[in-house]
């Protein structure tokens, strides 16, 4: 017992990071951090308290005095360096998601690519950011527009992108001119201090990122704290509408993001090899891990049965394991916790009536001490069971059969959830219509799971986003500044005495 202490007191501790350094904390509140593929403790997270929280905000506040007033060529600089040095230590960022999160390695190092890409936008700050001039708009009057930053921001991430999410959110907001502090996922708290580090590092200034680790206690302290303006959040739909509603209440700008539930539509005439191993990639990449993973598939017609045929061999084939073995497709889901919710649903679809075609409880991979679970599908799923109903965030795919593409149209937009969608088809028209009629935010044509690239925006429909906002691109740009618009005129131009009309040029 006392040998077992001993071992866990001496556990790596990932701390706070508050005005350029580690922080030290009085919380007595550390959280376990596992790896995913052997069940083994391998650190230990503090859990902030609400004085490390007013620590960080209020070195954030002091710092975005100075960087707000930035030139913005210099706070690009700091971006060039920064993708520098992540292009640097990709492969220790990529090892350190294949610890606590469980991705295979090439999985996680395409994350840390994704999210590249914003650090690649932001980089281009000085030409998003520029603002727009009307010149003699009335006699002697000009008027002009600019963005500035929004003050303290504030990102709040999921587990399943310890890499990626907060890289949609804090180059964009840093380079804005903002000041960022970012509360990751307990469950994976690793990669933030890596942030940290590098943007020190890059010489951004300190105070400008903190990071502070923890849970809803953090989160409900920085939610409430009047010095912070803006919210970017990450998660699951119940908190993701928490954290909007609290954030919204306290008069701050908030986006956030929830949950999905995406459905993949198979016409006819697909190519069936084609949707096959765009199934297995989508649906059991990442372990199912993905807000964009394709969870629903709607087959129309006949195309279930052709597709089961090529769709079932690749499943069989499918390579699990631990995600630090680049050979495999898919590696263990994050927690106990979870992967023991994942066997739920299986068992719940049964018990509905759902075929279980595929049953990832008996996978060999479960005899290993890691939180694996076996790729699993369900056949013969109906609208009113709740696996077609709830996210599950692990590798079930369901198959719901549907007899006409109307049909499987409303299907999808009948659905709380609207992240990302996609059609599988070689009818131009269908996939037409499919585009401008889905109720969803991202849809692919052919493409299973399209995420947008950096220079557009990320963001879904109905209960998988909260705030109308969307992510990173433009919208980002945006999101991270408030307008302000000027019209002036010089002595010369102004006529004497007052006028009590609306001006009009
Ligand atoms: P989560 O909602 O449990 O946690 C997200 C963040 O909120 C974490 O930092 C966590 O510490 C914090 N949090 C958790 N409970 C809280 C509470 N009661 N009060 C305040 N803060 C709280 O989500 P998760 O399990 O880490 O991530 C998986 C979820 O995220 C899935 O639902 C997935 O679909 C979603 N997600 C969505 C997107 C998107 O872009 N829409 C992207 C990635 C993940």
């Amino acid at each position: 017992m006392a040998e077992k202490a001993a071992a866990i007191d001496a556990l790596r501790k990932v701390p706070n990071w508050i005005n350029g350094q580690v922080a030290a904390s009085d919380s007595d509140r550390y959280g376990d951090v596992f790896d995913s593929a052997t069940g083994e403790r391998c650190a230990q997270v503090v859990m902030s308290t609400e004085a490390d929280v007013d620590a960080a905000v209020t070195a954030a506040q002091e710092a975005f005095v100075g960087w707000s007033r930035t030139p913005v060529l210099r706070r690009a600089k700091v971006m060039f360096k920064l993708r520098e040095l992540i292009d640097r230590d990709r492969a220790e960022i990529a090892a350190l998601i294949a610890q606590e999160h469980g991705k295979v390695l090439h999985d996680a190092d395409g994350s840390i690519q994704r999210g590249l890409e914003v650090v690649d936008f932001a980089c281009g700050i000085p030409h998003l950011i520029k603002g727009e001039y009307s010149d003699q708009v009335g006699t002697g009057v000009d008027t002009w527009s600019m963005r500035q930053p929004m003050g303290v921001c504030v990102g709040i991430t999921p587990f399943n992108f310890p890499a990626m999410v907060p890289l949609w959110m804090f180059p964009l907001a840093i380079a804005c001119g903002n000041s960022f502090i970012l509360k990751p996922s307990e469950k994976d708290p690793s990669c933030a201090l890596k942030w940290a580090e590098l943007l020190h590092e890059a010489g951004l200034p300190p105070g400008v990122f903190n990071v502070v680790q923890g849970d809803h206690v953090a989160v409900n302290s920085l939610l409430a704290d009047e010095r912070v303006a803006a919210v970017s959040f990450v998660g699951s739909t119940p908190v993701a509408e928490h954290v909007y509603k609290t954030a919204s209440a306290n008069g701050k700008r908030v986006q956030a993001l929830g949950g999905a539930k995406n459905h993949l539509v198979v016409l006819p005439d697909a190519d069936m090899d084609q949707v096959a191993d765009a199934l297995v990639g989508a649906g059991y990449g990442s372990a199912g891990e993905r807000c964009m993973a394709i969870s629903a598939v709607v087959t129309v017609g006949d195309s279930a049965e052709p597709l089961l045929e090529k769709l079932l061999p690749r499943i069989a084939a499918l390579k699990v394991g631990p995600g630090m073995d680049n050979s495999n497709d898919m590696g263990p889901l994050i927690t106990a916790e979870h992967r023991d919710k994942v066997r739920s649903y299986i068992d719940l679809g049964e018990e509905e009536g759902a075929t279980l075609v595929v049953d990832g409880r008996k996978h060999e991979i479960t005899k290993s001490p890691g939180y694996f679970l076996g790729p699993t599908l369900f056949d013969h799923v109906t609208s009113d069971m709740r696996v077609y109903q709830e996210e599950i965030f692990g590798p079930v795919l369901t198959i719901t059969r549907t007899g006409t593409f109307d049909e499987a149209i409303d299907l999808v937009n009948a659905h709380e959830y609207g992240n990302g969608t996609a059609i599988f088809t070689r009818d131009g028209d269908a996939a037409r219509e499919f585009a401008n009629g889905i109720q969803v935010g991202m849809v692919g044509i052919n493409v299973p799971i399209p995420v947008p690239l950096a220079f557009h925006s990320f963001g879904g429909w109905k209960r998988s986003l909260f705030g109308g906002s969307s992510i990173y691109g433009m919208e980002g740009v945006r999101f991270y500044t408030r307008l302000k618009t000027i019209t002036s005129r010089w002595p010369t131009g102004i006529r004497a005495g007052a006028d009590f009309s609306m001006p009009t040029m």
